[in-house]
């Protein structure tokens, strides 16, 4: 592509990837993140098979490994901390519910940013207006801020704004899982032993505990389901009304609850969201792209969330600097990217396994785990990881590096 200036909107996972590979390709690269800083926070994300390549390609295997959580495996527990079911870490070859490397959320994007060199941030901000020309494109910021740029990406998650202005509504393209779910930092009230500790109760509770990197520190989830498509019925920025939302659905809901609910009060990371799936059928305009979260979000039930932001990252930007025309890019990151981020998005059951409804279902659940180590259920499961989504990752080696 002949034009230099790129903004990225969304300075994530998938927005830092992309502008890391687009400056080794000579571009200029802009982001713009509505943050005042790199948002910290959220558990551990997995790095899986393309997604790791794509780690290691950056140089940054090594350091992502180092990072690593240490984690002895996931385990199901009852109401007194007693372990119901459990799963090693390195059960189906380090492919299983928990992966080889998982590596705490924030702790990647720090990784990544640290990665990336040359690069103008404007954070606190955001795009209000995008018009596309044969050209390039102009933007308007919240700030008042006016520039015009060869080609704007949008990387700014499930609520994407550029796909909001660019592409389609909201509504129309998030299909809700029915789920709420808070993330954050806690005290470490239990010695978890290096386990990821899982709490289920009647109604579509959840509760986890997982360690964090710090002595003292875990990361902590509490999750309920809703009326799917009804959402929490909370604006998305109102935290006093999401924490109200979990004191009023974990009171009296027993393990460690009670203490979690304070400390979700306290955290400085907390974030809260309703899951859901984005589904588009195009991700691409003349001068504008989706990629990670705001393309294909298959949610965090998926374990693939990062590993597709990071693979349609490195797609796009190999695409922009290959093609001279940037409609071929745009058209041929679709082409490639599409059949893995569709496959990402396959969740057992709809999901529905993370928080059954009924004391039934959750003995259900825990049974089936207690028995994924065992004959037969150990290779049908072992089938099912084996067919998880992957991708070959095309080779941009041959693609221009220049000084930028
Ligand atoms: C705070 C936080 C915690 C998370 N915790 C977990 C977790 O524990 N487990 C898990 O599996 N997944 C988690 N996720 C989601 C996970 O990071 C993504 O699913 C996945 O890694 C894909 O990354 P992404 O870069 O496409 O999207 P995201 O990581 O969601 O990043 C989107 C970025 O865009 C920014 N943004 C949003 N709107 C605008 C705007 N208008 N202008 C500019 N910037 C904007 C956001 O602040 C964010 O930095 C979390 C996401 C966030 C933001």
């Amino acid at each position: 592509m002949k034009s230099r200036h790129i903004l990225i909107s969304g300075c994530s996972i998938a927005g830092l990837t992309c502008a890391y590979w687009l400056r080794r390709y000579g571009f200029t690269v802009t982001i713009v993140e509505i943050a005042e800083a790199p948002r910290s926070g959220g558990q551990a994300v997995d790095l899986r098979g393309a997604g790791r390549t794509v780690i290691e390609r950056m140089g940054l295997l090594d350091e992502a490994r180092m990072r690593s959580l240490d984690q002895e495996g996931i385990a199901w527990v009852d109401e007194h901390g007693r372990i119901r079911a459990s799963m090693a870490a390195d059960a189906f070859g380090g492919e299983g519910f928990v992966s080889e490397i998982e590596i705490l959320r924030g702790d990647l994007v720090e990784l990544l940013q640290a990665s990336v060199d040359g690069v103008d941030c404007l954070f606190d901000d955001s795009i209000v207006e995008l018009s596309q020309d044969a050209e390039g494109v102009d933007v308007v910021f919240l700030s008042g801020r006016r520039q015009r740029f060869d080609y704007v990406i949008g990387a700014d998650g499930l609520h994407s704004t550029v796909r909001s202005l660019a592409f389609a509504e909201e509504a129309d393209v998030v299909e809700p899982l029915g789920l709420c779910i808070a993330w954050f930092a806690a005290p470490a009230f239990a010695d978890c032993q290096g386990w990821y500790h899982n709490y289920n109760r009647r109604g579509g509770l959840a509760a986890s505990i997982r360690p964090g990197r710090r002595p003292g520190e875990s990361k902590a989830a509490l999750s309920f389901r809703v009326r799917s498509g009804e959402g929490a019925g909370i604006d998305r920025h109102d935290r006093q009304g999401q924490l109200a939302l979990l004191r009023e659905r974990f009171d009296g809901a027993g393990w460690h609850t009670e203490d979690l609910l304070p400390a979700a009060s306290n955290a400085e990371d907390f974030a809260f969201d309703e899951l859901g799936q984005v589904r588009m059928d195009r991700w691409w305009q003349d001068r504008c792209a989706l990629i990670g979260d705001a393309a294909a979000a298959p949610s965090p039930l998926s374990g693939l969330g990062t590993s597709v932001a990071l693979v349609g990252a490195y797609v796009l930007a190999g695409q922009l600097a290959r093609c001279h025309d940037p409609r071929l890019a745009g058209r041929t990151y679709d082409r490639l990217v599409r059949p893995y981020a569709v496959e990402s998005q396959e969740l057992p059951g709809g999901g529905a396994g993370f928080a059954p409804r009924s004391d039934l279902g959750i003995w259900l659940m825990r049974t089936s785990m207690r028995l994924a180590g065992r004959w037969p259920l150990r290779d049908l499961l072992a089938r099912q990881f084996a067919k998880s989504a992957d991708i070959v990752l095309p080779d941009y080696s041959d693609c221009r590096v220049v000084d930028g």
